[in-house]
Order: C-alpha cells, then sequence, then structure tokens
C-alpha cells in the first residue's frame, strides 16, 4: 500500500466479487475452466468477436504459451519493442529465442512500425506489438509486413481492453483479435482486475486445439471434459496455465461492470488531458495524442517531459505535495539481464521515453476533487523554467575545477 495522499494505484472492487466466489465455493468446483471461466470466454467471444479465449494465471503466463504455440525454437529470432515490460520478451527467451529489439515511435512510446522489417531475417519467426496505454499500434502495416515475409503476431494487450483499431476501410477491431494471438492482463494495475490474471486469445485456428492442450498441462483433458474423447492424458507440452475458479468469479465480477469501469477511467483520463493542457504547452511537455486509427481506453495518463531533469523535478514536485506520479520501463535492450546480448544498436526513442515519461495516479476511485488537486499542481509545475542556465564564464570555472 502506497502511504501517499494521492497514491499511483488503488484496485478497485466493484462490490460483487466475494458474491460470485461464494457462489463458486457453493458451486463445489473450485479448480479452473469452471463454471466461472467459462462464463468469461463467453462474454468476450460475444462482446469482442475473439475466435476463441482462453483464461490464464497472468499476461506472461498468456504470453508464454503463444511462445509454444508459434514452436519458439532456439535460435529463432523474435522482433519485440524494447520500451515494455520483461514478461513480452521474457516469455520467448524462455524457448531460446534470439530478440531484436525495435525502437519506439518519435510521437508515441509503441513500437515504431517502419523499424521492423529491416530487423527480418531468414531466423525471424515473429513479430510481438506492444499496444502501450491501450492505444493500438498500425495493425494493418504491421500485419501487411509480417504476410509477406509469412511470419506470425502476437499482440500483448496487457493494457488493451476495450480499445479498438480502425482499419483503412473504417471497420475496428478489438484490439487482441487482429494478429494470430493475443494476450492480455488482469493484474491489479490494469483497467480490469482479478489481482493476478491474464488471458490468451486464439484468432487463428489453427493453434485452437493444441492452445487447449498447453493450458492443461500437455493433456488433452479438455477436450475429454467436453466428451470429444474417452479418455484423456499426455499429448504435448504444456503447463498448468489456467486459473482457479475463485480467480474468475472475482474477474467475472468486475467484467460485469466494464462499461462502468471503462466510462469512469475516460471522464478520468479526459480531465487530465483538458486540464493540462495550458502548462504542457508552457512547460513543452509532451501530452498522449491518439492516433487516428486507435481509440483510447483510459488505461494511462502519461506525459512526456523535455528531459529526464524536468520529469525528475516533477515527480519530485508532486511527491512533496503528497502525490505519487511514477517513471515508466527501463530499457530492455540495456538492461542487466540483456544488455550482453544486444546487437548494439541505439534505440534514442526508447531511452527518451525512459528518461522523460511519467505517469499519473490513475484509478477508478480518483475523485474530481483529487484529480483537480493534481492538476492544479502541475498547472504550478514552474521550477524548471525559472532555474536559469549558467552563465557561460561561470560554466567554464566550473567545469575547469572539474579537471
Ligand atoms: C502488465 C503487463 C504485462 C504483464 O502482465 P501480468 O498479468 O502481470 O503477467 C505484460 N505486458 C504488458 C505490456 C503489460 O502492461
Amino acid at each position: 500500500m502506497s502511504n501517499y495522499k494521492i497514491p499511483f494505484n488503488k484496485p478497485f472492487i466493484t462490490g460483487n466479487e466475494l458474491e460470485y466466489i461464494q457462489d463458486a465455493v457453493d458451486y463445489g468446483k473450485i479448480s479452473g475452466n469452471g463454471k466461472y471461466t467459462q462464463k468469461i470466454h463467453r462474454f468476450f467471444e460475444r462482446q469482442f468477436g475473439f475466435k476463441k479465449c482462453l483464461l490464464t494465471t497472468s499476461c506472461t503466463d498468456a504470453l508464454e504459451m503463444a511462445a509454444i504455440l508459434l514452436d519458439v525454437e532456439p535460435g529463432d529470432e523474435i522482433i519485440i519493442p524494447s520500451y515494455t515490460f520483461v514478461s513480452t520478451a521474457n516469455a520467448f527467451v524462455l524457448r531460446g529465442a534470439v530478440i531484436r529489439f525495435v525502437d519506439s515511435r518519435k510521437d508515441h512510446p509503441g513500437i515504431d512500425e517502419d523499424k521492423i522489417e529491416e530487423l527480418i531475417t531468414e531466423k525471424t519467426k515473429a513479430i510481438v506489438v506492444v499496444h502501450y496505454a491501450g492505444v493500438a499500434c498500425d495493425m494493418d502495416k504491421v500485419m501487411d509486413i509480417a504476410n509477406r515475409h509469412n511470419l506470425f503476431v502476437v499482440e500483448d494487450a496487457a493494457q488493451a481492453i476495450n480499445s479498438y483499431y480502425e482499419h483503412a476501410d473504417g471497420i475496428r477491431s478489438p484490439l487482441g483479435s487482429i494478429a494470430h494471438l493475443g494476450t492480455f492482463s488482469f493484474h491489479e494495475t490494469k483497467n480490469i482486475i482479478a489481482g493476478e490474471g491474464g488471458m490468451l486469445t486464439i484468432n487463428d485456428d489453427r493453434f485452437a486445439e493444441r492452445a487447449e492442450i498447453i493450458w492443461e498441462k500437455g493433456t488433452n483433458r479438455t477436450a475429454f471434459f467436453r466428451g470429444e474423447v474417452d479418455k484423456y492424458g499426455w499429448v504435448d507440452i504444456g503447463s498448468s496455465f489456467l486459473p482457479s475458479e475463485l480467480n474468475a468469479a472475482f474477474l467475472y465480477a468486475q467484467l460485469m461492470n466494464l462499461i462502468r469501469i471503462q466510462q469512469k477511467r475516460m471522464c478520468i483520463w479526459n480531465r487530465y488531458q483538458k486540464g493540462l493542457e495550458g502548462v504542457c504547452k508552457r512547460l513543452g511537455i509532451r501530452q498522449p495524442g491518439i492516433p487516428g486509427y486507435a481509440t483510447n481506453n483510459g488505461h494511462m495518463y502519461y506525459l512526456v517531459c523535455r528531459n529526464r531533469r524536468q520529469r525528475d523535478e516533477l515527480i519530485a514536485y508532486l511527491k512533496e505535495r503528497d502525490v505519487l506520479s511514477v517513471f515508466h520501463y527501463q530499457p530492455l535492450h540495456t538492461s542487466k539481464f540483456f544488455q550482453d546480448r544486444h546487437d548494439g544498436r541505439t534505440l534514442p526513442y526508447t531511452d527518451l521515453y525512459s528518461h522523460n515519461l511519467v505517469r499519473l495516479p490513475f484509478y477508478y476511485e480518483l475523485t474530481v476533487e483529487e484529480q483537480d488537486y493534481i492538476i492544479d499542481a502541475i498547472n504550478n509545475f514552474r521550477r524548471v523554467e525559472i532555474q536559469p542556465p549558467l552563465p557561460v564564464a561561470v560554466a567554464r570555472s566550473v567545469a575547469d575545477q572539474a579537471v
């Protein structure tokens, strides 16, 4: 728990979670793939048109399932943005893949779609894109590259529930439904939560049957329970990727409030965007933009400061006012684990977002008063502007002393 008057995140409990959990307990089956898991699969398949969904214990697990499903083998190359959470890449490293990291876009922390193709080699197997802040990557562009090179695509839609991509023809596809596979997270920092939880979406029928087997420890138990086979056994590799019904029951209560949660989050996002317009212009701070082909799902509100010093000062300034704002990813290509494995390319925009981006408090229960307090505080943030640069002579003498 945060000790700040305004924390960065606060998991929202809708009020029906315990009732559904009680029902799952009374129902007498609390292991995985029970009544609530199946309700959730049906909800997503109906609401968003995903061909097939499998609830998992986390998005990390869904990504690991994706890596197994794509038969990723040692030496296979996977193209992934560097500005993302560890799991996006780690899932593929676990299978021995070589990761080729891509820079972020100049205008958005998401993957620079124009820098994907130059990394494709004979060994490339898949492209993994991340819909950062729930805002779509240019999926027509990504799928076109993949189709031309015969590659698979995975959408890490961990942050992207209820968000859409608008194709050139104007038709909207929910994120997570466009690539061969998609992954979602219900971690307590996301819009819809289960404590820990996730989901794999399978949009290509070729993967449907095997996905269930990998999900159920490498057995065909799911088909057995449907009465499709008369006994079940070990038929492939897999793991225990399915969550307990207790988690599913909790998540179902959240999903029944999806619209309410999304409406509130959009109000919060729009209030930040409007309330900070003036000060951002004055201080050269960039507000988030939503490309024409993307929608906003109110997952996150971030600002991109002019430089690292301004960002760190803004975080410290808000901290003094009892508001917790936080930076985001450390670049994966220069991480302790990966730096010696990286091919040496510099990824300037990844570094830029790592240094300059700050995320503001964002949760369902953030009140208008609290939000206005944050907005007012930022509107009075001017310190970087007040500090004049050192006069040249002084700067020189400081430099001399340093030698
Ligand atoms: C949250 C997140 C994950 C990890 O999700 P878990 O459910 O915690 O495993 C992966 N990728 C991205 C982009 C995320 O935001």
